[in-house]
């Protein structure tokens, strides 16, 4: 499994999957659009173009058909108002002249192909076409717009020039026919009305015809279609009676069309590449914004993990193990959670300095990693505070064969840089089962287990039990009450006699913390002075207890006090500036002032724990180690931290009456110590063959029920009266 980014991958890449699709789709849509738009603006510039065109063709065509009119007529003017003409025509024996003038002209002539002439009465007197003589009458060949032609001519005044000209429709197909009067140049004749002779020339527009206006005018594909024949653009040739014989049309010429389809793949290709830019810039904005995507990824990813370590951190853990249980609903597996606190750690820290810490952290974390089993989570949640969690088909049983592991693994020294450390772990375990836990209850719980596993002595593993939550409770009650009592100064202090070996002489006191818990009765110092410990009350609790001692002391100023110090205390590098304090306080002799001090502290911490005792005994107060003989340390190790007395523990004077080798440990010990010069006193002294043995042994100093129970201050007094009296006693005796 890999917890985190799987389960954020997910969402996260979703995400910009979507983002960079819609961008790429809007991208291609505005390129497109940009590109009809354009190619659309250029049609309509290459359709306008196209229609431009097209009617100056029209107007070429129209003018083109004008002109071939015009050349007729103008031929035809040539040709009828000539002297000769005027002569011939109208002469008996003109026709000769007629014909080969005429007739004969209209072979391979470009300016007309039929010569006609014809009298008043509309009957020819000669009509020939392509130089030969027509057949039939001119009613067959031509329509009846040549009549109206020839009305025209013939109506025509003096002013007029009698000639016509106009499109007629003839056998043949179309063509210009001209009708004029036969006369002189200056237009005068001599033969009357009636008797007037008429030349007719028309020339057809043929397809040899119409192709030569086509080169001409350089216009393609012109040709000639029936009336009703459907274009676009053409030109109408119409008749004097104004009916349309036929239309010219031609292949457009499409310049539009044609620059278009030239200038398309040149814009098409212009746009592809502003699109290329576009896509490029696009590409990189993305590639930009992907990697402050990953960046951002990355850092919620760290967010996510432990720097030192480079293991999940609370968050991250909060994470997995959501994941997990999630997943083991469905699967109905059980999730594991463990919490691992190392011991000692604080120590090596103290001692070693942070490097060294950091490099026990690492070196603890690779060591979890390999023991964990394929798919944990594997979690540092605190300074020296770990987590595992992992799904399992088993319950507890793969829980405490890990943690079996995990001890193990803790309890050799490890090797940091030059230096070797020993540490060890409690490790609190929970299970959801089935994912029925969920998980905050489920890390509650782990850490729950953790601090009992911690609290009944180190290198522990203990599995999370609902009577802890009990315990819990209480036990924050009683932290709260304890809090209240502080701050009230509602602790008593009870004082237990120290008794001079050789005297029998009560010399000190040692002040014992009483609480009397309201509602509850007394609770032991065994029991609340660990949770003040835990809960940072140890301080303010140690303070209270040493101005009291001190202050009630002063009333026995042939006693000497001894006063517990917690390890709590001890650490803190400003307590020999309280001690310090309260001796100016209070006012009272360092000299008189013992402090006693356990050995679990020194041992994870010598170098510290050496400049401390240093420091304190420049204030001048003795420091005594309290409970000797319960712990492992030898009174040759202990020898470095120059401490001016041993207490041996009760547990060592307990079964010296019992036990020889007991009594053989004890009198060792007593006898190295005296040998070191470090004056011993023995505790737990409850008979008076204990005291003798301890005595004999060497101690010099006794404490324990034979000589007196903690009690009262008023009762340390009244003791202390009773032996002023017995020594004034014991004096006047002596002196009689
Ligand atoms: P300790 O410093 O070893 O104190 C001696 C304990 O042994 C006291 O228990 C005392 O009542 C008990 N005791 C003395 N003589 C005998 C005996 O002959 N037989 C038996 N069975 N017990 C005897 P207490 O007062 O319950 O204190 C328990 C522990 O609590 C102390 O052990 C000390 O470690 C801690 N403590 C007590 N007062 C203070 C305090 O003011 N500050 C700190 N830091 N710790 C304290
Ligand atoms: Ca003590
Ligand atoms: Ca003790």
């Amino acid at each position: 499994m890999e917890p985190i980014s799987s389960v954020n991958g997910k969402v996260w890449g979703t995400g910009r999957h979507t983002t960079v699709t819609g961008v790429l789709f809007s991208f291609a849509i505005v390129v497109a659009v940009v590109t009809m738009m354009v190619l659309n603006a250029l049609d309509h510039v290459a359709q306008k173009s196209n229609v431009l065109d097209d009617e100056r063709s029209r107007e070429t065509m129209s003018g083109a058909l004008q002109t071939f009119a015009a050349q007729l007529a103008a031929t035809l003017n040539d040709y009828a108002a000539w002297d000769d003409a005027a002569t011939n025509v109208y002469a008996a024996d003109g026709m000769p002249w007629t014909i080969s003038n005429y007739g004969e002209m209209s072979v391979n002539s470009s300016l007309f192909d039929v010569a006609i002439v014809i009298g008043d009465d509309k009957k020819p007197i000669m009509a020939y076409r392509d130089g030969k003589p027509m057949d039939g009458s001119l009613d067959d060949f031509f329509a009846p717009s040549l009549w109206a032609l020839f009305d025209r001519v013939k109506a025509a005044g003096t002013q007029d020039i009698p000639e016509a000209t106009g499109f007629v429709g003839t056998q043949s197909g179309i063509a210009v026919v001209g009708v004029a009067l036969v006369r002189e140049k200056s237009g005068a004749l001599s033969v009357p009305a009636g008797r007037h002779r008429y030349l007719i020339f028309a020339r057809h527009l043929d397809a040899h015809r119409i192709d030569e206006l086509g080169t001409t005018y350089v216009i393609a594909g012109l040709r000639k279609v029936a009336p009703d024949f459907a274009a676009r653009y053409f030109v109408d040739i119409g008749d004097a009676q104004g009916k349309s014989l036929g239309k010219l049309i031609w292949t457009p010429r499409a310049p539009g069309d044609i620059g278009y389809s030239e200038v398309r793949p040149k814009v098409v290709q212009a746009l592809c590449l502003v699109g290329l830019f576009f896509l490029v810039l696009l590409i990189i904005g993305w590639m930009a914004g992907r990697r402050l995507k990953a960046e951002e990824v990355n850092a919620r990813e760290d967010a996510l993990r432990d720097r030192l370590s480079g293991l999940l951190n609370r968050d991250g853990l909060r994470l997995a193990v959501d994941a997990l249980v999630a997943a083991s609903t469905q699967s109905k597996q059980n999730v594991l959670v463990l919490y691992l606190d190392l011991d000692g750690f604080k120590e090596v820290n103290d001692a070693y300095g942070h490097g060294t810490g950091d490099q026990l952290i690492r070196a603890v974390a690779a060591g979890l990693k390999v023991l964990i089993p394929d798919g944990a989570v594997l979690a540092r949640i605190g300074g020296d505070e770990f987590a595992i969690a992992f799904a399992s088909n088993d319950a507890e049983a793969a829980a405490l064969q890990l943690s079996e592991h995990i001890l193990d693994f803790l309890a050799e020294p490890l090797e940091i840089g030059r230096r070797v450390v020993v540490i060890g772990a409690s490790i609190g375990i929970a299970v959801s089962a089935g994912g029925t836990v969920g998980r905050e209850e489920l890390v509650r719980r782990a850490d729950l287990a953790m601090y009992k596993a911690k609290e009944a002595g180190r290198a522990r593993m203990t599995l999370y039990d609902p009577a802890m939550d009990a315990d819990r409770e209480e036990r924050n009650a009683l932290e709260l009450d304890l809090r209240m009592a502080i701050e009230g100064g509602d602790l008593a202090l009870a004082y237990q006699p120290l008794i001079d070996a050789s005297s029998h002489e009560m010399t000190g006191v040692e002040a014992l913390v009483r609480w009397n818990r309201p509602g509850h009765g007394p609770v032991s110092p065994e029991v609340f002075i660990p949770i003040a410990e835990t809960s940072g009350l140890i301080e303010a609790l140690g303070l209270f207890v040493l101005r009291k001692a001190c202050e009630t002391a002063k009333q026995w100023p042939e006693l000497r006090i001894s006063v517990n110090v917690s390890p709590g205390q001890f650490r803190n590098p400003a307590f020999t500036d309280y001690v310090r304090y309260v001796l100016r306080q209070t006012d009272i002799a360092a000299k008189r002032v013992t402090l006693e001090v356990t050995e679990g502290y020194m041992i994870q911490n010598p170098q510290r724990t050496r400049q401390s005792i240093e420091r304190l005994k420049t204030l001048g107060v003795t420091i005594a180690l309290d409970d000797f003989g319960s712990g492992f340390s030898s009174i040759g190790y202990l020898r470095q931290f120059g401490f001016d007395r041993i207490k041996i523990d009760r547990s060592l004077v307990m079964e010296i009456q019992e036990s020889d080798s007991q009594r053989e440990m004890l009198q060792a010990t007593v006898a190295l110590a005296r040998s070191l010069d470090i004056p011993v006193t023995a505790e737990g002294i409850e008979t008076e063959e204990q005291a003798v043995i301890v005595s004999l042994f060497g101690c010099d100093t006794l404490q324990g029920y034979f000589f007196g129970k903690p009690m009262p201050a008023e009762q340390i007094t009244e003791r202390l009266h009773e032996a002023r009296a017995r020594k004034m006693k014991s004096h006047r005796t002596n002196a009689a």
